[in-house]
C-alpha cells in the first residue's frame, strides 16, 4: 500500500487530540504544542512534563504494542501463540516502558510508581481477551494474501488533507479484504461514543484522501480491549459535517498564531489558564501554574 507524502509545511496540522487539548485549556495547548516559545520555563523543562506517562497511559501503550507484535507475527505465520512467551514479552515491554519513561505519580510524588509487574499483568489481561475474540479469529483467519498489505501502526503520524487543510489522522491497523477496507483502532480507556466516532471519520478521510478508497468500502471498528467492538457507520451527511469542523476547529486553532503559515503562537498572555480546578490536578504541566 502506498501512501501519498507531503512536503514539509510549517503549518499547523488539526488532530483530534491537538483540538481536545487546545478545548480543554489554552496554557496546557500552549505548554503542549509551542514549549520553544515560552520565556518563563526552559524548553527542557517543559518538554520534560510534557513526556510525563501515566499508569492508564502506559497500559495503553504496552497493548498497543503487544498488538502490534501479535499482528507483525500473524503476517508471517499463523502457528498457536506460545502464551508463556507472550506475556513474558509483555513483561519485557513493561520493563523497557518503566526505565526509559518518567511517570507523572514519580514526579508529582502524588502516588506509588507501578510496577513493571502491575502493567504487563494489565496488558497480559487485555491481550488474552483479544486473543480470545472473535475479532482476532476473523484476522487469523483471513486470506495469507490479504497480509502483504496490511497496515499495523504505520510510522509518521498519519498526514492527511482535509479539505485542503493539514490533517494528522492516525490509523492502528488498516487492512483490505474481498473490496472492503477494514480500519481498527484499539482502545483501553472508557467508551466515549461521539468522541470515538469522530477520530474514526478522520481516519475514513485519511483512507480515502491518502489510498483513494471509496467511502462506501470502509468498515469502521472500534475494538476495545475489554472485548467489546463498536462498529462506526458513515451516515450520509457526517462526512460534510466532520469536514466543516475541522475547518472551524483549525480557524479557531490559528487565530491564536501571530503567523499562521510558520505556526508562530502569539505571547504565553493570549493562552489563559482555566479557573483552579480538579482536572488541574491531573494536568502534567501544574506545577508550572502553581497548582500542584
Ligand atoms: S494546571 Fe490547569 S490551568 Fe495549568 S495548564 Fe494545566 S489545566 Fe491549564
Amino acid at each position: 500500500m502506498t501512501l501519498i507524502s507531503y512536503p514539509f509545511s510549517a503549518i499547523l496540522g488539526w488532530s483530534a487530540s491537538r483540538y481536545e487539548a487546545f478545548s480543554f485549556c489554552k496554557r496546557h495547548y500552549y505548554y503542549q504544542y509551542y514549549p520553544k516559545f515560552d520565556a518563563e520555563f526552559p524548553v527542557a523543562k517543559i518538554q520534560a512534563l510534557k513526556m510525563l506517562s501515566t499508569r492508564a497511559l502506559a497500559v495503553g501503550s504496552i497493548s498497543h504494542m503487544g498488538i502490534e507484535a501479535l499482528l507483525k507475527r500473524l503476517e508471517k505465520s499463523t502457528a498457536p501463540i506460545d502464551s508463556n512467551r507472550f506475556a513474558a514479552h509483555l513483561t519485557q515491554l513493561a520493563d523497557s516502558f518503566i526505565k526509559t519513561n518518567t511517570f507523572d505519580e514519580a514526579h508529582y510524588g502524588n502516588k506509588p510508581l507501578p510496577t513493571a509487574e502491575e502493567l504487563s499483568e494489565a496488558a497480559i489481561e487485555y491481550l488474552n481477551l483479544f486473543l480470545q475474540s472473535e475479532r482476532y479469529a476473523w484476522i487469523c483467519a483471513l486470506p495469507e494474501s490479504t497480509r502483504r498489505a496490511w497496515m499495523i501502526e504505520p510510522g509518521g503520524f498519519g498526514e492527511t488533507r482535509i479539505n485542503s487543510l493539514k490533517a494528522y489522522c492516525k490509523v492502528d491497523f488498516l487492512l483490505q479484504h474481498q473490496g472492503k477496507t477494514y480500519i481498527f483502532d484499539w482502545k483501553t480507556g472508557k467508551a466515549d461514543p461521539e468522541k470515538h466516532a469522530r477520530q474514526m471519520l478522520g481516519y475514513a478521510l485519511f483512507a480515502h484522501t491518502n489510498l483513494g478508497v471509496g467511502f462506501d468500502q470502509i468498515e469502521l471498528i472500534i475494538h476495545y480491549l475489554n472485548g467489546t467492538e463498536t462498529q462506526v457507520d458513515i451516515q450520509a451527511g457526517d462526512l460534510p459535517k466532520f469536514e466543516a469542523k475541522v475547518q472551524a476547529d483549525t480557524q479557531e486553532m490559528h487565530s491564536y498564531c501571530e503567523q499562521v503559515d510558520t505556526n508562530i503562537p502569539k505571547p504565553k498572555e493570549a493562552f489563559p489558564m482555566i479557573e483552579p480546578q480538579k482536572l488541574c490536578g491531573y494536568c502534567k504541566f501544574r506545577e508550572l501554574c502553581d497548582r500542584g
